[in-house]
Order: structure tokens, then C-alpha cells, then sequence
């Protein structure tokens, strides 16, 4: 039960456990105070650690030199390695299923590479219509580089006549109708227009049922729903560190493979040194051994200044018991937000306002997209001018991200109080 009251939000500000980790960021500052910040979904704030993480890495290359690759306090040739414990962590995945690396478009089309492998009759794409831009371009890409009409070999899902979310049911019966002609099916876990948590273990199975391979973009799922990739036998996916995961901009991304492949070198990857075993790698042998599992799809050496970026926030993830006790938190404060939303549009003289994310928790992670019935732009122009930091999707969306590890229940109030003053202003 919520009050839509500052004291309210201040109590419950009070008995969570995360509130101090808010202290660990910084945030932007707008006329001299922070801002109240709701698009971590775009990119993550900077935490106050990063500075030490990144100036370690220098300071060790001025020491060393090229030696810092054996002899820096985090050896540079297994500075992947680092990382790799938390990233499973964070995805439900084993270990030797994931290896930070690259940006996330590359990654998503050196999966596909791997897990798009059509044939005359088997070569078709499941993806969303209302995709990401980019992921549209790679499944397109991908199609034609393979000899086909993107057109005839994509399946692009659209939500039903009135709906703006995807079912979940029609997904699976998207799988069914195409059975015999899927080659793989990559989808945005959650959608990031929508906000819609898409189930994977539901998708992933009806995929693997007529013989087809499947994959996620978890660009706006990584460090904001609890995923469990390994149990839910997913076969590939990618992610970016700077939304969720606070890594800063163009943040190192990197990939989930699952373990069934971990040791298949049948399965054609377009290889580069460092996915060598690293038993050999620095033997330069001259043809390719794979090593195990996710790591073998790396092709370059680490990126150890974007890496170091990557390792200061997943420590501060560590720190505050990792997903579970971030998602606990996360429904909530997003329940909130949803709670506020609701009255401010019951006081209006006529609802303005329709939230397009799922409403069951389990469905969406915690951002909330707002359709505005009309003048959506002036009211972003409004809050931003306000010190309120959302984002404006064309033509008249505004999404809102209360993010579990810095945004405060009082954050969300602040944001009602500043909403419901630049509506009621309007209606006089
Ligand atoms: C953010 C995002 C991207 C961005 O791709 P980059 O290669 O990191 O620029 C791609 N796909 C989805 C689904 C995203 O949310």
C-alpha cells in the first residue's frame, strides 16, 4: 500500500537497505543541485570509484610499460578474466558462458554469425518490428550478406491490433507457424521502448522445439531484471555495459554462450588471437585452437581502460548483494512510480496519461513508458527545464527508469509533485 505523501516516500527511503549506494554516483547538476536522474536505461551514472579504477590502469602503464600485460596489479592479458565471475552472476550464466569484450552491435553480429547459419529451406529471423534500429540493421545485414531477401527472411513480430506489447503467446505461436523455415529467433529481453520483459525460458524452448536456435539482446535487461540464461538453455546473447551496468559511454559489451557449445569447435566463428587457448595463444600458433566456451569468441585483446570502468561498477553491484536484492528493491520503487502515475491521471479533469509497460511485475524491469494523449513534448521540455532528467521517444513517449541502485523513493515523489504542477497548470 502507497501514500502519495513525502513523508511516505521518505520512510520507505529510510528502511532500504540499498539507500546509502546512492552516495557511491555522481549525479548531473542542474542549477547547481543534483538532478533527479531516470534514464540510467540510456546511460548509467558515473560511480565516484571509476576515477580509481581507470587511473590504476594508467598509472600502471607509465610504471611498466608493455610489461603491465604480466606485471600490472590486474595482468592486462587476463584482464577479461576479472570480470567474468560477476558478469555470470549478473546473467545467470556459468563462468565459462561469458567474456566481457567489444561494443554490442559487433558482438550481436558475431553471434549471428555463429547461430545464423541458414540453409535453403531453414534461414528465417524471428525479431520485433519495433527493434532496436540496430538490431534491425544486423538481422538485416545478416540476411542479405547470407544471399536472402531480408524481406522474405525476416519474421518481424508486431503486437496485436490496439496492443503496443508484444504477447509473449504470439511469439510462441509465431515459432510454431514458422517451424519448418527458422533459423534463429533474436529478440530485445526487454524491449527498450516498451519496457516489456519478454520470457525467455518460454521462448527459448519453443525455439529449441522446431529446431531453431535462440538469442537475446539484453541491452536493457542486463543489470535490471533477474535473468537465469543458463536454466533457461538460451543458446547466445549479448549485452552493453553503460545502461544498467554503469560502465560510461560506449562501455566494453560482451556475450553469453551457452555451456552445450562450450567445447564445440565445429560451430564457425570469425576467429582472432586472443579467443585462442590461452595456454598456446602467446606461442603464435599459426592456426586457430579455440578455448573454452564464451571466450573463444574474442578476437582482440581487452580493452582495459572501458574494462576497468566495467569492473568499478560490477564491484559496486557486488557490493550490494548483486540482482536479487536489486530487483526486490526495483519492484518497488517502479510499483511507486506506477501508483503516482495512476493518481496524478485520476486528478486530471480527463486522463492524458496511458503507461504502455506491462503492469505485472514480472514482465517489465523498471522503467515505465508514458504515452502522452497529447502535448508530450512540452511536458518533457517542462520537467527537463525542472531538473528532471527522463527520455523522449518520438512521437509521444516518455520513458522513466528509477533505478534501484541511486534513485530514492523521494526521487520518484519529486517527479509526481513536478508532473502533476506542469498538468494541472496546462488544464487551467
Ligand atoms: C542500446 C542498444 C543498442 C546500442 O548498440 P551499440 O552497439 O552499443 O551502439 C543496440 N540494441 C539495443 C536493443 C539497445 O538497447
Amino acid at each position: 500500500m502507497f501514500h502519495n505523501t513525502l513523508e511516505f516516500a521518505q520512510s520507505l527511503d529510510r528502511t532500504d537497505s540499498l539507500r546509502a549506494f546512492r552516495d557511491r554516483f555522481y549525479f548531473p547538476q542542474i542549477d547547481g543541485k543534483d538532478a533527479i536522474y531516470f534514464t540510467g536505461n540510456s546511460l548509467g551514472l558515473q560511480p565516484k570509484s571509476t576515477q580509481h579504477y581507470v587511473l590504476n590502469e594508467l598509472e600502471d602503464w607509465a610504471s611498466y610499460g608493455v610489461e603491465g600485460h604480466f606485471h600490472s596489479r590486474m595482468p592486462w592479458f587476463r584482464y577479461q578474466d576479472f570480470l567474468t565471475d560477476q558478469i555470470a552472476d549478473l546473467l545467470g550464466a556459468k563462468p565459462v558462458e561469458v567474456v566481457a569484450m567489444n561494443s554490442l552491435t559487433t558482438n550481436l553480429h558475431l553471434l549471428l554469425v555463429s547461430f545464423y547459419r541458414p540453409t535453403k529451406s531453414r534461414y528465417k529471423i524471428i525479431c520485433e518490428y519495433d527493434a532496436f534500429p540496430s538490431d534491425l540493421y544486423a538481422v538485416q545485414s545478416q540476411a542479405a550478406f547470407h544471399g536472402f531477401d531480408p524481406e522474405d527472411a525476416i519474421v518481424y513480430l508486431k503486437p496485436r491490433d490496439g496492443e503496443v506489447a508484444l504477447r509473449d503467446e504470439d511469439v510462441l505461436s509465431a515459432i510454431g507457424k514458422h517451424a519448418d523455415t527458422l533459423s534463429t529467433v533474436m529478440l530485445g529481453a526487454v524491449n527498450y521502448y516498451t519496457g516489456q520483459f519478454f520470457d525467455l525460458a518460454a521462448i527459448s524452448s519453443a525455439a529449441h522445439q522446431v529446431g531453431a536456435t535462440v538469442g537475446f539482446n539484453l541491452a536493457h535487461a542486463a543489470g535490471n531484471v533477474l535473468l537465469r540464461l543458463h536454466d533457461w538453455n538460451v543458446d547466445y546473447a549479448c549485452f552493453c555495459s553503460y545502461k544498467y551496468l554503469n560502465a560510461g559511454p560506449g562501455g566494453v559489451s560482451g556475450i553469453f554462450v551457452h555451456e552445450r557449445f562450450a567445447d564445440d569447435h565445429t560451430i564457425p566463428r570469425l576467429a582472432g588471437w586472443w579467443g585462442n587457448d590461452p595456454e598456446t595463444r602467446f606461442k603464435m600458433p599459426r592456426t586457430f585452437v579455440p578455448a573454452q566456451g564464451a571466450r573463444s569468441w574474442q578476437q582482440s585483446n581487452a580493452p582495459v581502460l572501458s574494462m576497468s570502468a566495467l569492473k568499478a561498477s560490477l564491484d559496486i553491484f557486488s557490493d550490494a548483494g548483486m540482482m536479487p536484492s536489486l530487483r526486490a528493491k526495483s519492484e518497488q520503487l517502479t510499483g511507486f512510480l506506477e501508483f503516482i502515475i495512476a493518481q496524478i491521471n485520476t486528478s486530471l479533469s480527463e486522463p492524458l496519461i496511458d503507461i504502455i509497460t506491462p503492469s505485472m511485475p514480472s514482465r517489465r524491469g523498471c522503467q515505465l513508458s508514458m504515452v502522452f494523449r497529447k502535448d508530450g513534448r512540452d511536458i518533457f521540455r517542462q520537467l527537463t527545464e525542472s531538473g528532471i532528467i527522463v527520455d523522449w521517444r518520438e512521437p509521444d513517449v516518455i520513458r522513466v527508469a528509477p533505478v534501484p541502485l541511486y534513485n530514492s523513493y523521494e526521487d520518484v515523489f519529486r517527479f509526481g509533485e513536478c508532473l502533476k504542477q506542469i498538468l494541472t497548470h496546462r488544464q487551467r
